[in-house]
């Protein structure tokens, strides 16, 4: 298991938010996983993990030809051109407190060295992901003969550094750099599959093979479920669930998943390939901690907090989000309507100008970052959406030359979903644009916090007041705020099913995620069907999901503090990025987690504001007058404020909103009261 370890920084590795649901590859996302892992030592497996954490996140099928040198464009050089016009922009005046240089001569020079193997392995990375094919006028076998060379003479120098008599500062980034040059892979190039699905039934496999087998069975069975006499993916199954308006076919897409549920947890028997591995799993955490002690250590608490925390989100939203207990098959389609009603409105080609338009809103130019772009689909091109640096800002002659960052997505079609995406990889890209810091520190935060902060903004597509300004269309409060918080809490539903897995491993895992579906999403139970295994996170990296649970904490807190501090940015701020930026990204990987957030809160972090914020969800009580009922439990919505919050009741028509009758009606949670139009749920289908 990689060592997650809050005192040193992350290995370089991009960030994959892939959500384009509707990827039509014929190569799966897992057989790169597979491919690309196998074997492979633990830095690039480390890499690997995170393509894989981040296209099941997202539900994204496949990342092969992520790094095929092969690919050719006739962009390429365009890009090529635009990329040196950017790379020399002044920068902004950030200060930071450990500023960008070393202590001692002998480790500042082997300190620039190391910069340039960085920025060599990133520019080979974006070489062979097809979106370039020479950089700085030197194509990729002159890149790579340089990393080489540059490469092999920062070992040696690295490893003549005294171990003794330097300065705090160096000896963290000494030990940064020899962490980091571990996993640096100088691009990629992909392999074949070992694993395979049917090793997952031998009992005589050992745990690191059952994982690997299971992992397969993502890609032998995920990418071939049959529904209505056609193999479709798992992706497209999911996506469908979200989609389709019928209810029975619906149901039958949901059920073409058993033939996975079943390679993964057989009938659910005590020793069936999940509840074998699980316990293998916890035995090796007993010995080593687990992903859950490594995030409960990101923010400072224990796993038993981490327990309650992620309790009392589900209580939430079990309180908020009314007593109707729906199948397992209706609960993405019930809870998506914000991306339906709303989809229409977004066309693909108005992705990118809406995503630059909020970030000039808020501060931060990404034209002139001189951020590159890959969005439009290729057969070769991983499907899934990722940021990652091409370049690492430095200081250059007395002047901070920038990092320049990269987005690659393979976005077919629009929607409320994919700008969501688009706006977190960019939040990614705000991210590292903005460390200054010296070379070895002039990288991702850990996982934890990059993920979390690059939700800050994109959660603001899911505000009511972000969508009128930058669509042009709105859809109601609750609407927006339920397709935003449901798939929070599946992840966190999942995040508290597997610590309690690891903690008492024979548990029957049907009875477990039955007990926490149906108590908190109001899931109808189905003790018979292995469900919740749709997410491979659970046979690779067992554990893993805890940190989405706990990133959703910290990116409330962190928008919650800036809005506190700076006032609402949902709909722009211009003080924002200097704010931020000064705040909480310049460090880079510097500071861990947990020290970052206490001196950015003042305090620990606590769950409280995501609870406030999915509490928004919940009518307490109702006054409405006119033609509609109020009563239609769980039929009734209650949508943005329209009327002043001291009024106590009124009646309001708009006929604006898809041409129906609204009524308004009032909502109270603790002092909160507020107006809310309300109609039919119903009248939206
Ligand atoms: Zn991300």
């Amino acid at each position: 298991m990689p060592n997650r370890s809050s005192a040193t920084p992350s290995v370089v590795a991009p960030k994959f938010c892939g959500m384009a649901a509707t990827i039509a590859s014929a190569i799966s996302f897992p057989k790169f996983l597979a491919s690309a892992c196998k074997g492979e030592p633990l830095q690039r497996y480390l890499h690997c993990r995170r393509i894989l954490r981040e296209a099941n996140r997202s539900d994204c099928p496949t990342v092969s030809g992520c790094y095929n040198p092969s690919i050719t464009n006739p962009m390429k050089n365009l890009l090529s051109l635009s990329l040196a016009c950017s790379l020399f922009l002044s920068p902004k005046s950030i200060s930071a407190d450990a500023g960008p240089m070393a202590n001692s001569k002998k480790v500042s020079a082997v300190e620039f060295l190391y910069a340039d193997v960085s920025d060599a392995n990133s520019i080979l990375g974006t070489i062979d992901s097809g979106l370039l094919s020479t950089y700085r006028g030197k194509d990729r076998a002159a890149w790579e003969q340089f990393y080489r060379e540059k490469r092999a003479k920062l070992a040696k120098k690295l490893e003549r550094l005294p171990g003794s008599g330097l300065s705090g500062g160096d000896t963290r980034a000494i030990a940064a750099m020899r962490k980091q040059m571990k996993a640096f892979t100088g691009g990629g190039a992909l392999f074949s599959p070992v694993a395979k699905c049917q090793d997952a039934a031998r009992k005589d496999i050992a745990y690191p093979d059952l994982k690997s087998a299971l992992v397969a069975c993502f890609v032998e069975i995920g990418n071939s479920l049959t529904f209505e006499g056609s193999k479709i993916n798992r992706v497209s199954a999911l996506d469908l669930l979200h989609e389709t308006s019928d209810p029975s076919r619906r149901k039958s897409v949901f059920f073409a998943f058993v033939p996975l549920w079943q390679a993964i947890n057989g009938n659910n028997e005590p020793d069936s390939p999940y509840r074998r591995m699980i316990a293998g799993a916890s035995a090796q955490a007993a010995k080593n901690g687990s992903e859950i002690d490594n995030a409960a250590r990101d923010i400072g608490i224990d796993a038993a907090e981490v327990e309650r925390w992620l309790v009392q989100i589900l209580d939430a939203w079990r309180e908020s989000s009314g007593d109707t207990m729906v199948e397992p098959w209706d609960f993405r389609f019930e809870a998506g309507q914000a991306d339906r009603l709303l989809g229409t409105h977004i066309p693909r080609e108005s992705l990118q100008p809406i995503n630059q338009r909020y970030y000039r809103d808020l501060g931060a130019d990404l034209e002139q970052m001189g951020t590159l772009y890959d969005l439009s689909p290729r057969p070769e091109k991983a499907a899934l959406a990722y940021t990652e640096f091409v370049t690492h800002g430095r200081m250059v002659n007395g002047a901070w030359r920038p990092t320049v960052a990269r987005v690659t997505a393979p976005y077919e079609r629009g929607g409320l979903f994919v700008l969501n995406e688009l706006v977190h990889e960019n939040g990614h890209v705000v991210n590292i644009t903005a460390i200054r810091n010296r070379p070895a520190f002039v990288d991702w935060p850990s996982d934890l916090f990059a993920e979390a902060f690059a939700d800050v903004p994109s959660w603001s597509t899911y505000e009511p007041l972000w969508q009128r300004r930058y669509i042009g269309h709105e859809v109601p409060e609750q609407l927006s705020l339920r397709a935003l918080y449901s798939v929070v809490v599946l992840d966190v539903a999942w995040s508290l099913f597997e610590l309690r897995m690891f903690r008492a491993p024979l548990t029957d895992p049907n009875a477990l995620w039955t007990e926490i579906t149906s108590r908190y999403l109001h899931i109808v139970p189905h003790p018979e069907l292995s469900w919740w295994a749709v997410r491979v996170q659970l046979a690779d990296i067992p554990g893993y999901m805890v940190n989405y649970g706990l990133g959703a904490i910290l990116t409330a807190e962190m928008r919650q503090h800036i809005s506190e501090a700076l006032g609402a940015f949902d709909t722009g701020n211009p003080r924002w990025y200097g704010w931020v930026s000064e705040h909480l990204l310049r460090y880079g990987s510097e500071r861990d987690t947990r020290t970052l957030m206490q001196d950015f809160l003042g305090r620990p972090v606590s769950p409280q504001a995501l609870l406030e914020h999915i509490h928004r969800l919940k009518p307490e009580s109702l006054h409405a007058t006119g033609d509609h009922s109020t009563d239609s439990a769980g039929l009734l919505l209650f949508c943005r404020p329209t009327v002043p919050q001291d009024s106590p009741s009124f009646h309001h028509k708009d006929h604006s909103l898809h041409g129906m009758d609204i009524f308004c009606g009032i909502s109270r949670y603790r002092n909160d009261v507020r107006g809310f139009p309300l109609f039919k749920r119903t009248d939206l289908t």
